[in-house]
Protein backbone atom coordinates (compact mmCIF):
# COMPACT_ATOMS: atom_id res chain seq x y z
CA UNK A 1 0.00 0.00 0.00
CA UNK A 2 1.26 3.45 -0.93
CA UNK A 3 2.04 4.60 2.56
CA UNK A 4 5.48 6.29 2.41
CA UNK A 5 8.18 7.93 4.67
CA UNK A 6 6.55 11.48 4.31
CA UNK A 7 3.06 10.27 5.01
CA UNK A 8 4.92 8.33 8.40
CA UNK A 9 6.35 11.87 9.05
CA UNK A 10 3.52 13.91 9.06
CA UNK A 11 1.28 11.11 10.42
CA UNK A 12 3.58 11.22 13.62
CA UNK A 13 2.95 15.05 13.62
CA UNK A 14 -0.34 14.91 13.96
CA UNK A 15 -0.40 12.27 16.27
CA UNK A 16 1.86 14.64 18.27
CA UNK A 17 -0.28 17.32 18.40
CA UNK A 18 -3.69 15.42 19.17
CA UNK A 19 -1.52 14.18 22.45
CA UNK A 20 -0.78 18.03 22.85
CA UNK A 21 -4.26 18.54 22.63
CA UNK A 22 -5.18 16.38 25.39
CA UNK A 23 -5.35 12.90 24.35
CA UNK A 24 -3.52 10.67 27.01
CA UNK A 25 -4.27 6.94 25.81
CA UNK A 26 -1.41 5.90 24.75
CA UNK A 27 -2.53 2.64 23.31
CA UNK A 28 -4.76 5.13 21.31
CA UNK A 29 -2.71 7.38 20.09
CA UNK A 30 -0.05 4.38 18.55
CA UNK A 31 -3.40 2.79 17.17
CA UNK A 32 -4.06 6.21 15.27
CA UNK A 33 -0.42 6.25 14.43
CA UNK A 34 -0.62 3.28 12.54
CA UNK A 35 -3.88 4.07 10.33
CA UNK A 36 -2.75 6.10 7.00
CA UNK A 37 -6.02 8.51 6.79
CA UNK A 38 -4.52 9.04 3.34
CA UNK A 39 -5.85 5.97 2.15
CA UNK A 40 -9.59 7.31 3.44
CA UNK A 41 -9.65 10.50 1.73
CA UNK A 42 -11.40 12.06 -1.11
CA UNK A 43 -8.52 12.68 -3.98
CA UNK A 44 -9.05 16.15 -3.61
CA UNK A 45 -8.09 16.43 -0.43
CA UNK A 46 -5.46 13.92 0.31
CA UNK A 47 -2.39 16.67 0.61
CA UNK A 48 -4.16 17.91 3.97
CA UNK A 49 -4.72 14.14 4.93
CA UNK A 50 -2.20 14.62 8.34
CA UNK A 51 -3.80 18.07 9.31
CA UNK A 52 -6.33 18.09 12.03
CA UNK A 53 -9.60 19.03 10.11
CA UNK A 54 -12.69 17.20 8.66
CA UNK A 55 -12.92 16.57 4.96
CA UNK A 56 -15.31 15.95 2.59
CA UNK A 57 -16.35 12.56 1.32
CA UNK A 58 -19.31 11.13 -0.91
CA UNK A 59 -22.73 11.98 -0.66
CA UNK A 60 -22.24 15.60 1.73
CA UNK A 61 -20.62 13.99 4.33
CA UNK A 62 -17.24 14.53 6.04
CA UNK A 63 -14.60 12.01 7.14
CA UNK A 64 -14.19 12.86 11.18
CA UNK A 65 -11.59 15.33 12.68
CA UNK A 66 -8.77 13.46 13.75
CA UNK A 67 -8.85 14.79 17.53
CA UNK A 68 -12.74 14.59 17.07
CA UNK A 69 -12.11 10.29 16.87
CA UNK A 70 -9.52 10.40 19.38
CA UNK A 71 -11.50 12.67 22.02
CA UNK A 72 -14.95 10.16 21.47
CA UNK A 73 -12.88 6.85 20.99
CA UNK A 74 -10.48 7.70 24.48
CA UNK A 75 -14.01 8.57 26.27
CA UNK A 76 -14.82 4.67 25.10
CA UNK A 77 -12.27 3.56 27.33
CA UNK A 78 -11.52 0.56 25.08
CA UNK A 79 -10.62 -2.89 25.57
CA UNK A 80 -8.93 -5.46 23.83
CA UNK A 81 -11.63 -8.09 22.27
CA UNK A 82 -14.62 -5.91 23.04
CA UNK A 83 -17.73 -5.62 20.79
CA UNK A 84 -17.87 -2.82 19.52
CA UNK A 85 -21.24 -0.96 17.25
CA UNK A 86 -20.29 2.45 15.18
CA UNK A 87 -23.33 4.00 13.68
CA UNK A 88 -22.23 6.21 10.47
CA UNK A 89 -19.29 4.18 8.84
CA UNK A 90 -18.96 7.17 6.34
CA UNK A 91 -15.34 6.99 5.23
CA UNK A 92 -14.35 3.86 7.33
CA UNK A 93 -11.03 5.65 9.23
CA UNK A 94 -13.00 5.52 12.70
CA UNK A 95 -13.29 2.11 12.00
CA UNK A 96 -9.46 1.40 11.20
CA UNK A 97 -8.73 2.85 14.77
CA UNK A 98 -11.05 0.68 16.35
CA UNK A 99 -9.69 -2.05 14.75
CA UNK A 100 -6.13 -0.91 15.47
CA UNK A 101 -7.25 -1.15 19.28
CA UNK A 102 -7.91 -5.11 19.25
CA UNK A 103 -11.52 -4.76 18.79
CA UNK A 104 -14.57 -6.60 16.69
CA UNK A 105 -16.68 -3.69 14.83
CA UNK A 106 -19.61 -3.72 13.37
CA UNK A 107 -20.59 -0.82 11.99
CA UNK A 108 -23.81 0.60 9.87
CA UNK A 109 -24.13 3.15 7.44
CA UNK A 110 -27.60 4.77 5.71
CA UNK A 111 -25.95 5.82 1.97
CA UNK A 112 -25.18 3.07 -0.15
CA UNK A 113 -22.10 4.76 -1.90
CA UNK A 114 -20.17 5.41 1.41
CA UNK A 115 -21.21 1.61 2.34
CA UNK A 116 -19.26 0.55 -0.37
CA UNK A 117 -16.55 2.88 0.09
CA UNK A 118 -15.50 2.23 3.36
CA UNK A 119 -15.35 -1.51 2.48
CA UNK A 120 -12.85 -0.50 -0.81
CA UNK A 121 -11.11 1.73 1.26
CA UNK A 122 -10.70 -0.61 4.21
CA UNK A 123 -10.01 -4.15 2.53
CA UNK A 124 -7.60 -3.69 0.94
CA UNK A 125 -5.63 -2.49 4.16
CA UNK A 126 -6.19 -5.78 5.87
CA UNK A 127 -8.99 -4.63 7.80
CA UNK A 128 -11.74 -7.05 8.64
CA UNK A 129 -15.20 -5.64 10.19
CA UNK A 130 -19.28 -6.51 9.81
CA UNK A 131 -20.13 -3.30 7.64
CA UNK A 132 -24.15 -3.05 7.52
CA UNK A 133 -26.60 -1.01 5.11
CA UNK A 134 -28.97 0.30 7.20
CA UNK A 135 -30.50 2.85 9.40
CA UNK A 136 -28.38 3.35 12.82
CA UNK A 137 -31.15 4.66 14.60
CA UNK A 138 -32.45 0.86 14.80
CA UNK A 139 -29.00 -0.58 15.82
CA UNK A 140 -28.50 -4.40 14.93
CA UNK A 141 -30.50 -6.33 17.70
CA UNK A 142 -29.60 -9.53 16.60
CA UNK A 143 -25.93 -9.01 17.61
CA UNK A 144 -26.66 -7.31 20.41
CA UNK A 145 -25.37 -6.78 23.55
CA UNK A 146 -22.61 -4.20 22.51
CA UNK A 147 -19.42 -3.52 24.90
CA UNK A 148 -19.33 0.12 23.11
CA UNK A 149 -21.25 1.86 21.17
CA UNK A 150 -20.05 5.12 19.31
CA UNK A 151 -22.22 7.43 17.04
CA UNK A 152 -19.96 9.49 14.49
CA UNK A 153 -23.26 11.53 13.28
CA UNK A 154 -25.12 14.34 15.62
CA UNK A 155 -28.47 13.15 17.33
CA UNK A 156 -31.46 15.42 18.35
CA UNK A 157 -31.82 12.71 21.31
CA UNK A 158 -30.49 9.53 22.46
CA UNK A 159 -32.31 6.63 20.54
CA UNK A 160 -33.60 4.17 22.73
CA UNK A 161 -33.37 1.21 20.38
CA UNK A 162 -29.42 2.12 20.72
CA UNK A 163 -29.48 2.08 24.78
CA UNK A 164 -31.44 -1.27 24.82
CA UNK A 165 -28.63 -2.61 22.92
CA UNK A 166 -25.45 -1.71 25.27
CA UNK A 167 -24.10 -4.33 27.73
CA UNK A 168 -24.16 -3.66 31.44
CA UNK A 169 -21.36 -1.99 32.26
CA UNK A 170 -21.00 -0.64 28.75
CA UNK A 171 -20.08 2.60 27.33
CA UNK A 172 -21.74 4.76 24.70
CA UNK A 173 -21.07 8.17 23.02
CA UNK A 174 -22.80 10.36 21.16
CA UNK A 175 -23.26 14.24 20.02
CA UNK A 176 -26.58 15.36 20.98
CA UNK A 177 -27.87 18.43 20.11
CA UNK A 178 -28.89 20.78 16.56
CA UNK A 179 -27.67 21.18 13.28
CA UNK A 180 -25.82 24.34 14.79
CA UNK A 181 -23.78 22.50 17.38
CA UNK A 182 -23.75 19.36 19.33
CA UNK A 183 -22.14 18.27 22.93
CA UNK A 184 -20.70 15.15 23.43
CA UNK A 185 -22.56 13.07 25.92
CA UNK A 186 -21.20 9.83 27.82
CA UNK A 187 -23.80 7.11 28.78
CA UNK A 188 -22.75 4.33 31.26
CA UNK A 189 -24.49 1.38 31.58
CA UNK A 190 -24.82 0.58 35.40
CA UNK A 191 -27.65 -1.89 35.83
CA UNK A 192 -30.81 -3.02 33.48
CA UNK A 193 -32.68 -0.21 34.22
CA UNK A 194 -30.06 2.52 35.28
CA UNK A 195 -27.82 5.11 32.73
CA UNK A 196 -25.42 7.33 33.97
CA UNK A 197 -24.67 10.38 31.56
CA UNK A 198 -22.42 13.02 31.24
CA UNK A 199 -21.31 16.00 29.24
CA UNK A 200 -17.88 16.42 27.48
CA UNK A 201 -17.63 19.45 25.46
CA UNK A 202 -18.97 20.98 22.01
CA UNK A 203 -18.74 19.53 18.67
CA UNK A 204 -19.82 19.93 15.13
CA UNK A 205 -20.91 16.70 13.59
CA UNK A 206 -23.07 15.71 10.36
CA UNK A 207 -26.52 15.10 11.13
CA UNK A 208 -28.00 11.45 12.66
CA UNK A 209 -30.65 10.95 9.81
CA UNK A 210 -33.14 8.15 9.73
CA UNK A 211 -34.23 5.66 7.65
CA UNK A 212 -31.60 4.64 4.72
CA UNK A 213 -30.53 6.22 1.53
CA UNK A 214 -29.73 5.06 -1.87
N1 LIG B 1 -16.88 7.67 11.18
C1 LIG B 1 -16.87 8.38 9.92
C2 LIG B 1 -17.58 9.70 10.05
C3 LIG B 1 -18.56 9.88 8.96
S1 LIG B 1 -19.67 11.25 9.12
C4 LIG B 1 -15.46 8.53 9.39
O1 LIG B 1 -14.52 8.30 10.14
O2 LIG B 1 -15.30 8.84 8.20
C5 LIG B 1 -21.13 10.46 9.74
C6 LIG B 1 -21.71 9.36 8.91
O3 LIG B 1 -22.94 8.96 9.52
C7 LIG B 1 -22.08 9.74 7.47
O4 LIG B 1 -21.44 8.88 6.58
C8 LIG B 1 -23.60 9.57 7.43
O5 LIG B 1 -24.09 9.11 6.16
C9 LIG B 1 -23.82 8.55 8.52
N2 LIG B 1 -25.17 8.49 9.07
C10 LIG B 1 -26.01 9.52 9.35
N3 LIG B 1 -27.17 9.07 9.87
C11 LIG B 1 -27.05 7.70 9.93
C12 LIG B 1 -27.92 6.65 10.36
N4 LIG B 1 -29.15 6.88 10.83
N5 LIG B 1 -27.47 5.39 10.28
C13 LIG B 1 -26.23 5.10 9.81
N6 LIG B 1 -25.37 6.05 9.38
C14 LIG B 1 -25.79 7.34 9.44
Amino acid sequence: MNDSYRHKGLRQKLIDSLSEKGIKNTELLEAMNRVPRHLFMDSSFVNFSYSDKAFPIAAGQTISQPYTVAFQTELLEIQRHQKILEIGTGSGYQTAVLLELGTRVYTIERQKDLYNIAMENLRPLGYKASFHYGDGYEGLPTFSPFDRILVTAGATEIPKKLLDQLAIGGRMVIPVGDRFGQKMILIIRESKDDYKESIHGNFAFVPLLPGKSN
